[in-house]
């Protein structure tokens, strides 16, 4: 008999990094993307969680367009406060 497992998570986020049970699991991103700082391939295979995912798919999507907008945006929120 061995001993007993204390980690009842299935796995892990390796975006935000935080623990996962198999059901908040989103996607598994796995290949080989280019390492521009280290200017290298490299294999990766890591889950990622479901709200990580739902950001990726919104932030990768509207092209260029949207992500200068969504820049406008967050200057317009540093604005506030100050
Ligand atoms: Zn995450």
């Amino acid at each position: 008999m061995g001993k007993k497992n204390k980690n009842p998570y299935d796995t892990f986020c390796g975006i935000c990094g935080y623990p996962l049970y198999l059901w908040q699991v989103g996607t598994t991103l796995e290949g080989l993307p280019t390492d521009y700082v280290m200017k290298e391939r490299v294999e990766i295979e890591f889950d990622v969680c479901t709200e990580c995912w739902e950001g990726i798919k919104t932030n990768a999507g509207g092209g260029m367009k949207k992500a200068i907008e969504r820049k406008k945006a967050l200057k317009q929120f540093d604005k506030v406060g100050k």
